[in-house]
């Protein structure tokens, strides 16, 4: 049976916090989100760290999916917990890290979005590093547009919160925040790098905008 809707799986929600007893080092890992497109495309955006070689495997398992069975791989950003393993996905036809687009040694030359297939695109969103995207998911099954946004959000919090993103590191603030703005006009979800998927509305659109005039 024809999928009517693009399916976006959250497979491990992402996370981050400060060790119990050394306030210095961080636990992180991200979220990694499986796309179940219309026309059978299937793509992973975000692939842990390199230790989740097995738990990833797993996770896809659930979903009825074999790791051949991927066709792309987004990461949101070259950062080791978004890229851990990108080996695991050697049948895809495309590796999208960040603006860089490559399968094997072949390096793609693009600019702009890059339409996967009219409904997903992959989006620069400059910020937490300069080359980071986003993914964009029209007609969902959750209703609307999902923005797969890796650290461009750290997580919900970070609306009220401002340090909490910066504090994640940002190559460039002011980037960043328009970015931030520009992805909860585009989008009515947002499935950030480090927390649970969150829903957009107006009153949390416009904390985005003010906080550019700050
Ligand atoms: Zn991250």
């Amino acid at each position: 049976m024809p999928i009517l809707k693009n399916q976006v799986i959250v497979l491990q929600e992402g996370y981050s916090y400060k060790d119990s007893t050394d306030a210095t080092t961080m636990h992180a890992n991200c979220s990694c989100t499986l796309i179940r497109c219309r026309d059978g495309t299937n793509i992973i955006v975000d692939t842990l760290t390199a230790w989740d070689g097995e738990n990833l495997t797993t996770l896809l398992k659930t979903q009825q999916l074999q790791l051949h069975d991927i066709h792309i791989v987004v990461c949101t950003h070259g950062h080791s917990d978004h890229v851990g393993c990108n080996y695991l996905f050697q049948q895809a036809r495309l590796h999208i890290v960040g603006s860089s687009i490559s399968n094997r040694d072949l390096y793609y030359e693009h600019s702009g979005p890059l339409d996967i297939h009219g409904e997903v695109l992959v989006e620069q969103t400059p910020g937490h590093t300069l080359s980071c995207v986003s993914v964009i998911v029209h007609n969902s099954h959750m209703g609307g547009t999902v923005g797969i946004c890796g650290d461009l959000f750290e997580r919900r919090e970070d609306i009220e919160d401002e340090q909490i993103w910066i504090l994640a590191g940002s190559e460039n603030e002011k980037q960043q925040r328009e970015q931030r703005y520009r992805m909860s006009q585009l989008c009515n979800f947002i499935i950030p790098g480090h927390g649970p998927i969150f829903e957009v509305d107006e009153a949390l659109r416009s904390k985005l905008k003010l906080k550019q005039n700050v």
